[in-house]
């Protein structure tokens, strides 16, 4: 059970096998992993569930067509098994998705690189699902995209996803397995002691601080790494933004990977949950990781100059943008600087003060990015960590009570009744932000944050939380900051044309 928050006491005064920092993807993997082993295992989280970069991801299940062209086939081959197994096991929240790459004249790769690539991706998936589509078909499928030395596209699939109700999902099926999770519980510092580690913790919902004591704690918490693993820093913060357009005003029906005029960097616009995602950016994030990252004029700009090249006819302007996500990636820093695209994207494990740190890697592979670090804690033997590799057994089961948004997201309507009443109930929401940006997307694929949603919910959300008419203005007035200040669209800056003198 996520719903019912736990106090900080009662969490106290317990010995735990296993303390996981951090409720993203990867955190919700290693908790899973460890509570269906019967160890106890707590999760707290310093913000919201997935509130880092695992509700700002590009959404893909993917074995990543990059890291192939790279020669990185390990890390393609693990990520397109875990992408069938999870299509396999949670059909409507990871759906195959099509994907188009257009060629055109002189650019590289071309009809037969492309083809050959592509044979290879699917061979290591196991599955047979490419082809050659002709300027005609292209045209037909995408007829607002630019047709300037266009000859064709070779499509192909690979699976699409909402991270954040992944993490919840994956959640979920921990507590099932008696684990015990926390949002808006914040790490202040680990001490290591003879027995174990005492883990000071603050609730930012009661203000209260309090120690508890663990046999083993990972440090999962990403791009926020290096503050917990005692080392030298190791993780480079790279941002990533995306835009979510007014479908009415970009529709496409399929996932196309476009390059982008300036740089030849390769871009995806796909449609996801009703709106049109365009991203990613990747350049280095020097900023605070106190702050919540929001995505700059400059991406804003980088990524509209993109749309409307492969666009022309739409002249879609900034009033399209319903909303913008920005994500820290958790890079394993190669120590050379240079190219942010360049850096390699697998996960690192690692521990030189007892705390298991595990960072960088994707969302796809949580659940083998998990074992690795269960193996480095000494909780799981290596007899065991090959096992659970191989394994073929399911990770999820059925949630009895849930109503089918939870299983089916992807294809649900997000602003149902029973959905609604399920998340205030059982899905850990403390503010409204956790609603609507998280829970659900309605704050980022709806126009204006989704208020029309939130002004005929207001006395059922009241309701549930048991606010009042005070608590919920400060709710909305905290939600609406939040939303322009991090996941609006930046106001353009004003070009002085004017001639001096
Ligand atoms: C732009 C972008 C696109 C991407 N696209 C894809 C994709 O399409 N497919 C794919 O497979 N992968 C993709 N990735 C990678 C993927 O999103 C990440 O690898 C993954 O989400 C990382 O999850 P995590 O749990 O390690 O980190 P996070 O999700 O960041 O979780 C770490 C958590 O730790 C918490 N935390 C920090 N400090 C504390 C503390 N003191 N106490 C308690 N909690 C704390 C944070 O609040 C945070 O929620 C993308 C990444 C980016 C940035």
């Amino acid at each position: 059970m996520l719903g019912k928050r736990n106090e900080i006491d009662q969490l106290a005064d317990q010995q735990w096998d296993l303390l996981v920092i951090g409720g993203g993807i990867t955190g919700a993997g290693v908790m899973l992993e460890a509570a269906r082993r019967g160890l106890k295992v707590l999760l707290v989280e310093q913000r919201d569930y997935a509130w880092g970069t695992s509700s700002r991801s590009s959404k893909m299940v993917h074995g990543g067509l990059r890291y192939i062209a790279q020669g990185d086939v390990k890390l393609t081959r693990h990520s397109l098994l875990e992408r069938e197994r999870l299509l396999k096991e949670l059909p409507g929240l990871v759906e195959r998705a099509t994907y188009l790459f257009p060629l055109r004249k002189g650019v590289f790769p071309g009809r037969w690189p492309m083809k050959a690539v592509l044979w290879l991706y699917d061979f290591l998936a196991g599955i047979r699902d490419h082809r050659y589509l002709s300027l005609q078909q292209v045209k037909e499928r995408a007829p607002a995209l630019n047709t300037d030395g266009l000859t064709g596209a070779m499509c192909y699939t690979d699976a699409l996803t909402d991270d954040c109700r992944l993490v919840m999902r994956t959640l979920l099926e921990a507590t099932r397995h008696g684990g015990v999770a926390e949002n808006y519980l914040q790490v202040t510092s680990v001490a290591r002691e003879e027995q174990g580690f005492s883990v000071s913790l603050h609730d930012l919902v009661s203000d209260q601080k309090r120690t508890v004591q663990a046999k083993q704690v990972v440090n999962a918490t990403g791009a926020w790494a290096d503050r917990f693993s005692g080392s030298e820093a190791r993780v480079r913060p790279l941002r990533g933004s995306h835009l979510f357009v007014d479908p009415e005003r970009l529709p496409v029906s399929d996932c196309l990977t476009v390059m982008h005029p300036e740089d030849g960097r390769p871009v995806f616009v796909f449609p996801w949950e009703g709106v049109t995602c365009v991203g990613t950016t990747d350049l280095d994030h020097p900023q605070d990781m106190d702050i919540e990252a929001s995505a700059s004029n400059q991406e804003v700009e980088y990524l509209l100059t993109l749309i409307n090249s492969q666009f022309p006819g739409r002249a879609i302007s900034r009033e399209d943008v319903f909303a913008t996500i920005a994500g820290v990636r958790p890079v394993i820093a190669s120590g050379k600087g240079g190219d942010p695209s360049k850096e390699r994207r697998d996960h690192a494990v690692w521990g030189d003060n007892g705390v298991v740190t595990v960072s960088g890697g994707k969302l796809t592979t949580f659940r083998l990015i998990a074992l690795d670090a269960l193996l480095a804690t000494g909780l799981i033997s290596e007899g065991e960590h090959r096992k659970g590799q191989k394994t073929k057994a399911a990770m999820y089961s059925k949630l009895e009570a849930a109503p089918p948004a939870v299983d089916e997201f992807l294809h649900a309507n997000q602003d149902d009744d029973d959905f609604f009443d399920w998340l205030l109930e059982q899905e850990a929401v403390q503010h409204l932000d956790d609603l609507m940006l998280r829970r659900t997307r309605l704050g980022l694929t709806r126009p204006q944050a989704g208020v029309a949603v939130l002004e005929r919910r207001r006395e059922q959300i009241k309701a549930a939380l048991g606010w009042d008419d005070e608590r919920w203005e400060k709710e909305l007035s905290r939600y609406l900051d939040i939303h322009q200040q991090f996941y609006g669209v930046p106001v353009a800056p004003v070009v002085d044309n004017r001639k001096a003198g």
